[in-house]
């Protein structure tokens, strides 16, 4: 529109000047060199607008024949970098479905085209790892660390090849590495948590539980069932070492965090008796079978009795009977109290781990088998493959190519 008016009004100032012109041409007189030229005003204006278009169209048809080298160049290199990404594409296209020759000779053109751009190291780089050349990858990847934007790639990338070599803690160094850069990633927070856990470095774990939290990677329910179960192993690991007074702190932590969570119960309640402190154990393990009718509850209880005879309770049936019957009448409908007080055999049931399906008779907070953390559950060890696929496997998600 408002180009419109533009040449409306343009077209009529000449118009204007045109009239104006016709109607008085005037005249002039160019004296010059002895030669004497004779015309009118509107002739000379005429003329001199002719001259300045021919000027502006040799001036421009110049500087492009001056310029053209330049011109030539850049369209080079414009068609050079569309034809780069297009090979940087289909190279990741590769990486992606797992073709290792068509990665390597996209990763090569990519090269040629465009050198300087930090996604053709990747590329490069993660060409390098899927031709498991990890020499070559590792400095691929160790160059893009220099690549301001691009640098989380290259630790991403470095860390995929340290898991590959199994090399726990140097990946570890690395994902705190990336930690620094990037600490609210999802994905930097779970594998970082994975590997302090590997590395067991639990009270580091301790302090990425309520991260994860935050970051929505752990549920309320969860964050809690892992904190008591850190609690737990440093608890197991002071009593290895002798410190009984760190152990008891910290089975003391899981307890009061989970009071219903039997490992814990059940450790707080040895860990009073191994004090003496008789009546408070008693007291524990009552409220724990009254929250959670277990059998492991009912060993504890068990032990109590024989500890408080100094004689063995399995020795005296009779009176087995009665210090069991005392603890099902808490909860006397609960399956596991009928079978006390019917005297039938407790069903036998094992913590089984829930990644590998190792059983166990006690709870342990790292899987014996396959080293996953907190993946314990009370079952029955020969369910069916189907029921056990039902159960959530623990964070089974691990680090995947690097994309
Ligand atoms: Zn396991």
């Amino acid at each position: 529109m408002i180009t419109a008016l533009w040449f409306v009004l343009r077209l009529a100032i000449f118009t204007a000047a045109v009239i104006w012109f016709l109607q008085d041409p005037g005249a002039l007189t160019i004296l010059w060199r002895g030669y004497q030229i004779e015309t009118s005003v509107a002739f000379f204006v005429l003329a001199f607008a002719v001259f300045l278009l021919l000027w502006t169209w040799m001036h421009r048809f110049f500087l492009a024949v001056v310029r053209f080298p330049q011109t030539m160049r850049r369209l080079r290199a414009q068609r050079a970098l569309e034809r780069g990404y297009k090979s940087l594409t289909s190279g990741f296209v590769a990486i992606a479905a797992g073709d290792g020759p068509a990665a390597r000779k996209a990763s090569a053109t990519t090269q040629k085209l465009i050198p300087d751009v930090p996604l053709t190291l990747l590329l490069s780089a993660q060409s390098a790892h899927l031709d498991g050349d990890a020499p070559r990858a590792r400095r691929l990847f160790t160059d893009l660390l220099d690549h301001e934007e691009a640098s989380f790639l290259g630790l991403r990338g470095l860390l995929a090849e340290k898991l590959k070599d199994g090399d726990t803690a140097g990946a570890l160094v690395l994902m705190r590495q990336a930690e620094e850069k990037q600490p609210k990633r999802r994905w930097v927070l779970r594998n970082l948590m994975d590997l302090e856990l590997r590395q067991k470095n639990w009270e580091r774990a301790l302090l990425l539980v309520p991260r994860l939290k935050k970051a929505g990677l752990l549920q309320a329910e969860k964050a809690a069932s892992y904190k008591t179960a850190l609690y737990l192993v440093q608890g197991q690991e002071a009593a290895r070492a002798k410190d009984i007074p760190a152990a008891n702190r910290a089975i003391y932590k899981a307890y009061r965090l989970l009071p219903d969570f039997v490992p814990a119960a059940v450790a707080w309640a040895r860990a009073l008796l191994a004090a003496g402190n008789r009546n408070n154990a008693e007291k524990t393990i009552m409220q724990a079978y009254v929250a959670q009718p277990h059998p492991q509850i009912i060993s504890v209880w068990m032990d109590l009795y024989r500890d408080a005879k100094g004689v063995n309770a399995y020795d005296r049936p009779a009176a087995q009977k009665k210090w069991a019957e005392k603890l099902a009448r808490l909860r006397p409908d609960h399956q596991e109290s009928r079978k006390i007080l019917q005297g039938v055999p407790a069903q036998s049931q094992f913590w089984v781990c829930q990644n590998c399906h190792d059983a166990q008779h006690d709870w342990t907070p790292v899987c014996a088998r396959c080293q996953e953390f907190n993946t314990s559950v009370w079952q029955a060890p020969f369910a069916t493959a189907s029921s056990l696929a039902a159960l959530p496997l623990v964070d089974a998600e691990w680090i995947g190519p690097p994309v």
